[in-house]
C-alpha cells in the first residue's frame, strides 16, 4: 500500500493528458508578469504575492475573456434560446483554484509560483471569498452556474453586486458578534465592470392612463426616483470545454451625480447624500436565509435588478427582429425562490406600457417564460408584501397585480363553481385590514412549470402547501431533486481523494460523475480501503491543523470527527446534537472505567442577527465546548468545536474531512439540503432524519450505510395532531432530565442559571415545536450504534466508500440536465 506521502507528490502532476494547457502563444506566467506593470502598474521585478495573485487573475482572465466572447458570438450565430437564472444570492466560494482547474491551468500556476518562491495554496489561502449569499439557496446557484458552463448551455446568472456580502462571524465570549464583509475592500479583477451598460429603474412615481389609437386604454408609470443598474460581469468557465458563461451582477449608481439644485444652493452634502442613499440599494446583502423581513430596501433590491434583468433580456431579443411571440421561444427565465418574483408584473408593464401588445399577448408570453423554483415549505419563509407598500413603491406592478388576480379568480370561478372558498385560498392577495400579495402564488400562477428540489418536498408540496394550484394547474408541477458540482466539492476540495479515485477509474468522473459506481467493484481490495483510509486520513490531520490554529485545541485526528455545519435554525437542530453532547459528558465522568471511541464533535454555522433563539444555541454550544475540553476526566474521549464563520472555503476544509455528516432536521422542514451531499459525496456517513435529499441519499447509497432514525413526516404530523406532550418525556426520560436540567441552571455559565432558560422553556413549555425531545431517544441509539461500528475499521472504510460510489446521482451536472430537457428545452452549444 502506498504511503500518504505518495499522494502528495503525485499532487504536483498532472492528472492526466487532458489537464495539459491549451496552446496559446504565451505562457501564463509571463502573461501574470506582464499584467503586474501594464494592469496593476507595480513593479514586475520585485513580487510578491499580493502582486503574484493579481497577476495571476489578470492572466487567467484573459483566458476567459478569448473563450467567452467566442461563445456569446455563438449563441447570437446559432439562434440558441437562452436560459436566464434569476437569484438574488450566489455564493461562488473563492474563483482562482477552480478556474484554473476549469482550464487546466493549475500546475502552470504552480510552477510560475514555486520558481519565484510562492505557493499556490499561500496564495489562495489569502484570496476573499465573495459572500454574496446565505447558504444552500445562494450555493445551489453557483453549482448550477459551474454545471452549466460544463454542459454548454446558453445561460446567464443575474443578480446584485453587493458591496458587503454576509457578515463575518466572529465568537466573543461564546457569542456571536456580526463583522462587515467588505470583500472589495481592495478591488476585484473577478469582476468585469461595464460602466456603459447602464439602466434606469424606477421606484415610487405616479401612473397616468391614456387611450392609444384603437381606444385601448394605456398606461404610462413616470415620476418618482430614478436609480441606474450598472453591470458587473463574473466569468464561468465549463470544466475543460472551451465554453465560458457569465453571471451578471447590478450594481447601484446613482441617476444623478448631484442633485443640482442643492448643490447650487450651498447644501453641497445634502446633494451627496441623495446619491449615497441610491448606492444603498445594492449596499448589504440581507443576512436572513428564511423569515423575509419586509422591508422596504429588500423590496427595492428585488425590483432593482430583476428591471434591469427584464431590460437586458428584451434588448438582446430586440437584436434578432423576431416577433414578440417568440420572445419565450428564444428565452426562459427561471426565479429561483420567489424573490425574483416580480420580473412577471415587471414583463407585463413592459409589454403593455412600452411595447403596446394586448393583454392577451402579453399573458400568452409571460405564462410561457417563466418558471419557479421553490425552496421551502416553512409558512415564515414564504414570502408576502404589504399591498401598502408595493402600491407606493411600484403603482403599475401592483395594478398589475390586481388585473392577474383577477382575471385568475374568475377562471377559478368558472372552473371550480362547487368550492366557494378556493378563490380566496388561491387569491394572489390576502383579505383582511393589511392585505398583503403572497409571492409564490404570483410565482405559481404567472409560470408555466414550478418546482421542488427533492422528492419528499415537491409532494409534500403538491399534498400541503400548494395542494390547491395542483388541481387547478394539474401539469404545472414537477421535482427537481438539488445537486452539488463535483468540480468544487470533490476534485478541488479532496485532492488526496481525487487521486486516488482517477488513478483507479480514469478522470471521467468529474464531468460524469456516475462513473463512481465503479467503485463498488473496489471495495473488497484490501489495499484500496487502505489507501482510501490514509486519504480520509491526510483530510483529518489538515482540519486537526487548522482546529489548533484558529481554536487552539488539539484533536485526536483518530477520533470521529462529527461535524454539523449549516445555518443555525430550530428546525435543523443543532440543539438536539448539543443535548446528545452533554449526555455523553455526563456518562464519561460516571463511568470513568468504560473505555469510549474517542469523537470530535465540530459545528459551524451563522445565525441570523435578530434570531435570537438560534443565537442563544450558538452560546450554548460554545458554553459546553469551553466546559468539556477543559475537564481532565473527559478530555481524551470527548471534544467540542465551534468553528467561527462558517462559508464556502471552511465548508471545503471540512467536507473531505468528516467522519459522521449530521442531518438531522425535523422531518418535512428541510426542503432538500446539498451540504448532506457533499459531505456524503466525500465518504463521510449521514447521521440524518428521513427528510429532503437524505431519503434519495438513503436510497443510492444503500440502508446500511446511511444511519437514519426518528420520526417520519407523516410521523411528526399525527403525534402534534394526536398531542405531543414533552413534559411526558421530561418525566420519564431521567438521562435526559439531567440533561435539561443542567441547561436550566448555571452549570455551562456559572452564575448566571438563566443564561439559557429561553431554550429550556421553547422544549418544554414551549411545545417542543421542533419534536427534539421527541426524537432525542432515538438519535442517542444511533449514535451507540456508529460509536460501535466506527472501531471496525474495515466495515466502516466499506461504507464510506460505498457513499461515494451511490452519489452519482447527487452531481449538480445531472440536475441541470433535467432542467434543460425538462423545464428549459435547451440545448448545449458547445
Ligand atoms: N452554507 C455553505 C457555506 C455551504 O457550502 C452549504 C452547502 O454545502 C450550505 C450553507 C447549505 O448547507 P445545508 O444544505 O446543510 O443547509
Amino acid at each position: 500500500p502506498k504511503e500518504v506521502k505518495d499522494y502528495l507528490r503525485l499532487l504536483d502532476k498532472p492528472l492526466d493528458e487532458s489537464e495539459a494547457p491549451e496552446a496559446r502563444n504565451s505562457a501564463l506566467g509571463e502573461d501574470a508578469l506582464w499584467h503586474v506593470l501594464y494592469s496593476l502598474g507595480q513593479d514586475n521585478t520585485h513580487l510578491t504575492e499580493r502582486k503574484c495573485y493579481w497577476g495571476l487573475v489578470l492572466a487567467v482572465r484573459d483566458r476567459m475573456l478569448e473563450k467567452w466572447s467566442e461563445v456569446q458570438r455563438r449563441y447570437y450565430k446559432n439562434d440558441d434560446k437562452r436560459l436566464y437564472y434569476l437569484s438574488l444570492e450566489f455564493l461562488p466560494g473563492k474563483f482562482l483554484r477552480g478556474n484554473l482547474l476549469a482550464l487546466g491551468l493549475e500546475n502552470e500556476a504552480h510552477e510560475f509560483l514555486r520558481e519565484r518562491g510562492f505557493s499556490l495554496d499561500e496564495i489562495i489561502a489569502k484570496e476573499c471569498e465573495p459572500g454574496l449569499g446565505n447558504g444552500g439557496l445562494g450555493r445551489l446557484a453557483s453549482c448550477y452556474m459551474d454545471s452549466m458552463a460544463t454542459y454548454g448551455l446558453p445561460a446567464y446568472g443575474y443578480g446584485i453586486r453587493y458591496s458587503y456580502g454576509l457578515f463575518r462571524q466572529e465568537i466573543r465570549n461564546g457569542q456571536q458578534v456580526e463583522q462587515p464583509d467588505n470583500w472589495l475592500h481592495e478591488g476585484t479583477h473577478w469582476l468585469i465592470p461595464r460602466p456603459y451598460k447602464l439602466y434606469p429603474v424606477r421606484f415610487y412615481g405616479t401612473v397616468y392612463e391614456w387611450l392609444d389609437d384603437n381606444g385601448i386604454l394605456r398606461h404610462d408609470w413616470r415620476g418618482g426616483d430614478l436609480v441606474m443598474a450598472m453591470a458587473n460581469d463574473v466569468l464561468v468557465p465549463g470544466y475543460r470545454n472551451g465554453h465560458v458563461n457569465s453571471v451578471r451582477l447590478w450594481e447601484a449608481r446613482p441617476h444623478k451625480e448631484f442633485v443640482l439644485s442643492s448643490f447650487n444652493a450651498g447644501d453641497y452634502i445634502g446633494s451627496v447624500q441623495e446619491k449615497i442613499s441610491d448606492e444603498n440599494i445594492s449596499m448589504v446583502l440581507y443576512p436572513s436565509d428564511d423569515a423575509p423581513e419586509g422591508k422596504t430596501l429588500r423590496l427595492k433590491q428585488q425590483y432593482f435588478f430583476v428591471a434591469a434583468t427584464m431590460h437586458d433580456m428584451v434588448r438582446r431579443f430586440k437584436k434578432l427582429n423576431k416577433p414578440w411571440d417568440q420572445l419565450p421561444e428564444k428565452n426562459v427565465v427561471q426565479l429561483n425562490e420567489t424573490h425574483p418574483s416580480i420580473a412577471i408584473p415587471e414583463l407585463m408593464r413592459i409589454l403593455l406600457d412600452e411595447e403596446l401588445l394586448s393583454w392577451e399577448e402579453a399573458w400568452y408570453i409571460c405564462q410561457k417564460l417563466f418558471a419557479y423554483t421553490n425552496h421551502t415549505v416553512l409558512p415564515e419563509a414564504l414570502e408576502t408584501w404589504t399591498v401598502e407598500l408595493m402600491e407606493q413603491l411600484l403603482p403599475r406592478h401592483m395594478q398589475i397585480i390586481y388585473e392577474i388576480n383577477r382575471r385568475f379568480l374568475e377562471d377559478v370561478r368558472l372552473h371550480f363553481r362547487d368550492e366557494p372558498d378556493l378563490p380566496s385560498r388561491v387569491s394572489l392577495i390576502t383579505a383582511g385590514p393589511e392585505p398583503r400579495v403572497r409571492m409564490s402564488h404570483l410565482a405559481i400562477v404567472g409560470s408555466f412549470s414550478v418546482n421542488g428540489v427533492s422528492a419528499l418536498h415537491t409532494q409534500i408540496l403538491r399534498d400541503r402547501v400548494f395542494h390547491d394550484f395542483i388541481r387547478i394547474f394539474p401539469d404545472r408541477f414537477n421535482n427537481k431533486t438539488n445537486g452539488v458540482t463535483p468540480r468544487r466539492w470533490l476534485r478541488q476540495c479532496n485532492v488526496p481523494l481525487s487521486w486516488l479515485l482517477s488513478e483507479h477509474l480514469g478522470c471521467g468522473w468529474v464531468t460524469d460523475l456516475n462513473q463512481l459506481e465503479k467503485l463498488r467493484e473496489l471495495v473488497d481490495v484490501e489495499e484500496f480501503r487502505h489507501d482510501w483510509e490514509q486519504c480520509r486520513l491526510t483530510n483529518k490531520k489538515r482540519l486537526a491543523d487548522y482546529i489548533e490554529k484558529m481554536n487552539g485545541i488539539t484533536v485526536n485526528p483518530h477520533s470521529i470527527f462529527d461535524v454539523q455545519v449549516k445555518r443555525f435554525h430550530e428546525y435543523k437542530r443543532q440543539l438536539l446534537n448539543i443535548l446528545h453532547i452533554i449526555s455523553l459528558y455526563n456518562n464519561i465522568r460516571k463511568k470513568p472505567e468504560v473505555k469510549m471511541q474517542p469523537c470530535t464533535f465540530i459545528f459551524g454555522g451563522k445565525a441570523a442577527p435578530s434570531y435570537r433563539m438560534a443565537k442563544d444555541i450558538i452560546y450554548l454550544i460554545n458554553c459546553v465546548a469551553r466546559r468539556v475540553n477543559s475537564d481532565p476526566h473527559t478530555r481524551n474521549f470527548l471534544k467540542v468545536i465551534f468553528l467561527a464563520n462558517y462559508n464556502v472555503s471552511l465548508a471545503q476544509l471540512l467536507v473531505p474531512a468528516t467522519d459522521v455528516s449530521e442531518q438531522i432536521s425535523t422531518a418535512g422542514y428541510e426542503a432538500s439540503g446539498t451540504g448532506n451531499m457533499k459531505f456524503a459525496l466525500n465518504g463521510a456517513l449521514t447521521l440524518g432524519t428521513r427528510d429532503g435529499s437524505n431519503i434519495e441519499i438513503a436510497e443510492r447509497v444503500g440502508d446500511g450505510n446511511i444511519y437514519l432514525f426518528g420520526l417520519c413526516e407523516q410521523e411528526v404530523i399525527d403525534l402534534r395532531r394526536r398531542g405531543y406532550d414533552p413534559w411526558d418525556i421530561y418525566k420519564n426520560d431521567s438521562e435526559l432530565r439531567e440533561v435539561l436540567d443542567m441547561i436550566n441552571s448555571d452549570q455551562f455559565t456559572p452564575g448566571d442559571p438563566t443564561a439559557f432558560s429561553s431554550i429550556f422553556n421553547s422544549l418544554l413549555s414551549g411545545g417542543d415545536p421542533f419534536m427534539i425531545l421527541a426524537d432525542y431517544r432515538a438519535y442517542v441509539e444511533a449514535h451507540k450504534r456508529i460509536a460501535h461500528e466506527y472501531v471496525d475499521r474495515e466495515l466502516w472504510i466499506k461504507k464510506s466508500i460505498m457513499n461515494t460510489a451511490g452519489m452519482g446521482f447527487f452531481s449538480s451536472d445531472r440536475a441541470i440536465k433535467e432542467y434543460s430537457e425538462g423545464i428549459w428545452d435547451i440545448a448545449p452549444d458547445v
